[in-house]
């Protein structure tokens, strides 16, 4: 028999269409030492090894004797729309390797990218490879918050969601996928079922560790691991796009009874918990001055913006909520990372231990949201200067090197401020640590995160007070300026009864 040959690659960016953040196609190279997408043998030595599914596809070819080409490996920050060429890029370079010869294709994608042209940006990938192979085994593995199209839940062979967030079953995921596919070539039962709901939950309690959605996931993970389905995935979906197809979803392949009963499952009980996916929000100034009464414990209170969430497209030089905790007095304060090249530069041209007065932030206009950006000016000294590259020690990402750009840190007596020239979602506390802060000897930091900061943070915190401020990752779906969102949906119809089939 001659040797297998498998072909794996990964595309993934979660689209934020209201972001103010353009995404070139160069922008997808941000994991890697690229500019640009990886290729080839660069691709396998930036991911082998890592918690991502692109790794544990290396790890089953090599494991199964495969000849394994990985042609492209893109990956891009949150952010806006990406352009059709990026899409252009990806099939191209996945359909060249298919047509060298390919017995089975792993694909490790997100599920909400969402491009200049197409809403659903995999289901467009997906379809350009089945026009072309239609009959080829596809494995997929897919982000927490996809957004579930039926493209996207029926073209792959196998399909598999992260079961986590903060997501820190990537490697898992994958190989949940692949595994899978082999089983599904070797003959065992993969008719997909799927569904998605008119339920738009908030990112802030949709985790699968806590309730509502703890109980719905567990379900789908004992039904797969218990062999009772081949896979069995639930999705929190990304809520922060203007697309029609947002909602949570499930899909579930194995015998095709089972799968349809399960699937209807699922989503009849996210539907039943449908009030308990809602975000109570509270006024800024009220958190801060919470927070401030939180004094006693060891290690800091974290002070967590997610109005202006990178991890979600935000622009992360949002100031309001550094601004509001310095008028309320808050001192033993570190914050940050902020995205400012240009204050970086300013501080990089004053040096260390220069007296500056600079404007931080505020530089992004946020036209979707009808917000202009505002700069905080603040005075103090220059602390430390680095090349902003340090490598995660948490358990997201872990162990992959990571650049935040040249990072300087603003010393105000109140607080020391981080500023960095790319932006950067807080889920290890390298961003702190690498510039000399150590985050668990303050009384208090502020981070820009909504759930990601968990890996890295929570084990360091006495105490968590989510701050609603300002930005494009807003909580509040009112202040969207929706147009091509399905209606009704809920919250923001609700009222409105479920999609599901009657139990008649
Ligand atoms: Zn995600």
């Amino acid at each position: 028999m001659s040797r297998k040959r498998f072909v794996a690659a990964l595309m993934r960016h979660e689209t934020n269409t209201f972001s103010p953040v353009p995404t070139p196609v160069s922008a997808f190279g941000r994991v890697g030492p690229t500019d640009g997408p990886a290729r080839g043998e660069e691709a396998v030595r930036v991911y082998r090894g890592t918690n991502n599914p692109l790794a544990a596809y290396i790890d089953i070819a090599e494991r199964e004797g495969a000849a394994l080409a990985v042609p492209i490996a893109a990956n891009a920050h949150p952010s806006a729309p990406a352009p059709d060429g990026i899409l252009d890029l990806v099939a191209g370079a996945v359909l060249e390797a298919v047509g060298q010869g390919c017995d089975a294709l792993f694909l490790d994608l997100h599920g909400a990218m969402v491009t200049e042209g197409f809403d659903d940006g995999e289901g467009e990938l997906l379809r350009r490879i089945r026009a072309e192979a239609p009959d080829l085994p596809i494995a997929v593995a897919l982000d927490f918050h996809t957004n579930l199209t039926r493209d996207l839940a029926l073209l792959p062979t196998t399909l598999a969601g992260y079961r986590t967030y903060p997501h820190i079953d990537m490697y898992e995921t994958g190989m949940r996928a692949g595994e899978a596919l082999l089983k599904a070539m070797n003959g065992a039962a993969a008719a997909t079922a799927w569904h998605s709901l008119p339920l738009m939950p908030h990112m802030n309690v949709h985790s699968p560790s806590r309730p509502p959605m703890q109980a719905i996931m567990d379900r789908a993970s004992a039904a797969e691991d218990g062999g009772e389905v081949l896979l069995a995935s639930v999705f929190g979906c990304f809520p922060l796009a203007d697309i029609e197809h947002v909602g949570i979803s499930a899909v579930v392949q194995g015998p095709a009874d089972r799968a349809e009963r399960l699937v209807l499952d699922l989503m009849g009980e996210a539907w039943e918990k449908r009030a308990d996916f809602l975000f109570e929000i509270e006024d800024m100034a009220d958190s801060v001055a919470r927070a401030a009464a939180m004094s006693d414990g060891d290690g800091p209170v974290l002070l967590v913006d997610h109005g202006d969430n990178t991890g979600s497209g935000g622009n992360q030089d949002v100031m309001a909520a550094l601004r509001e905790c310095l008028q309320q007095g808050l001192a033993g304060m570190a914050a940050g990372p902020f995205a400012d090249p240009e204050a970086v530069a300013e501080m990089i041209a004053a040096g260390v231990g220069a007296e500056v007065e600079v404007e931080i932030g505020g530089k992004t206009d946020m036209p979707a949201m009808g917000l202009k950006g505002e700069p905080l000016r603040l005075r103090g000294r220059v602390r430390r200067i680095t090349d902003g590259e340090f490598t995660v020690t948490g358990p997201m990402f872990t162990g992959v090197r990571l650049s935040i750009g040249r990072t300087a840190v603003l010393d105000t007596g109140a607080a020391e401020v981080v500023v960095s020239e790319e932006r950067y979602e807080p889920f290890d506390v390298g961003c702190f640590t690498h510039c000399g802060i150590d985050p668990a000897s303050k009384r208090y930091v502020l981070i820009k995160s909504r759930q990601h900061f968990r890996a890295g943070f929570e084990p360091i915190a006495r105490g968590i007070v989510m701050l609603a401020g300002p930005g494009t990752t807003t909580s509040d779906y009112s202040l969207f300026p929706w147009k091509k969102l399905r209606r009704p949906i809920y919250p923001l119809d609700p009222d409105i009864p479920s999609n599901l089939p009657s139990q008649a």
